[in-house]
């Protein structure tokens, strides 16, 4: 059975897409076969593995969207790209238009289940990178989803926040009532101090004990902020590195 997993916080610059990139490498690694969405328009994801001008890409999930908007015929591995470890799914400033188009869509929020459907049968893991919003694409990403990890940078527990992105969760659950949350990710901590036992005490009495927050928690580390413009994973460039382990560790919980 394959398991979707949308990566998701509508706080920009938390950890999404470096999580998204090292989390399925990391099950790469473990031997599952994976496929990674890039479901945000300024295409970092797809930048992040090496495709540095997501841009001038031809076919991106937004074409494939739009197919399905338009009851359009489309080949859905067109324009998958391959990596060393993994595939992708492209996507780049085209993703705006298609998330206006959604707009009248028929069937709006449950697009991109439907592409992903068309696909699954050839991956363990579909993760999918989302924007930093919860527009339509969001909600998009959550009806296709079986669980949702949520990237949290620890020094700003965002109440607010997580309250929205809960709600937004809980109506996702509505199209799609099998969406879990996987678990609430410490992304970015200090390794002088230890806030995260902390933060997940306080987490889980503003949301309730059943909200799993992961043992493991990601380092700053200079390192990971390099893996991007090398179009590489941290097991890659740093094997024996913190963020390395950290990441092996949140590829075991997953996988559990
Ligand atoms: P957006 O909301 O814009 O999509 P995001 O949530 O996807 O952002 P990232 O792009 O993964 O966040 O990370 C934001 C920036 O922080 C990037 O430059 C990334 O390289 C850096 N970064 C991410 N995680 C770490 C870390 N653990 N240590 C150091 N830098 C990090
Ligand atoms: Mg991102």
């Amino acid at each position: 059975m394959t398991k979707v997993i949308a990566i998701a916080n509508q706080k920009g610059g938390v950890g999404k897409t470096t999580t998204t990139v090292n989390l399925g490498i990391g099950l790469a690694r473990k031997g599952y076969k994976v496929l990674l969405i890039d479901a945000d328009a300024q295409g970092n994801l797809t930048d992040a593995l090496g495709w540095h001008t997501p841009d001038e890409l031809h076919i991106t999930i937004g074409n494939h969207m739009h197919s399905l908007i338009e009851h359009e015929q489309f080949d859905p591995n067109e324009g998958i790209l391959h990596h060393d470890e993994i595939d992708l799914m492209p996507a780049n400033i085209a993703l705006s238009a298609l998330e206006v188009s959604l707009v009248n869509a028929l069937s709006r929020e449950t697009i991109l289940k439907r592409y992903i459907e068309m696909v699954k049968d050839s991956y363990d893991y579909i993760l999918i990178d989302c924007m930093p919003s919860l527009g339509m694409i969001t909600i998009n990403a959550l009806a296709a989803a079986d669980s949702v990890l949520i990237p949290v940078q620890a020094h700003y527990l965002p109440a607010k926040g997580m309250t929205q992105l809960l709600q937004t969760i809980r109506r996702a659950q509505h199209i799609n009532p099998q969406l879990t949350i996987q678990g609430v990710l410490m992304t970015m901590t200090d390794r002088c101090t230890n806030f995260t036992k902390d933060i997940s005490n306080q987490l889980r009495g503003m949301y309730g004990d059943h909200l799993n927050v992961f043992i493991a928690e990601i380092p700053r580390a200079i390192r990971i902020a390099e893996t991007s413009a090398y179009g590489k994973s941290i097991f890659e460039y740093d094997p024996k590195g913190k963020a390395t382990e950290a990441f092996e560790a949140l590829v075991e919980e997953v996988t559990e």
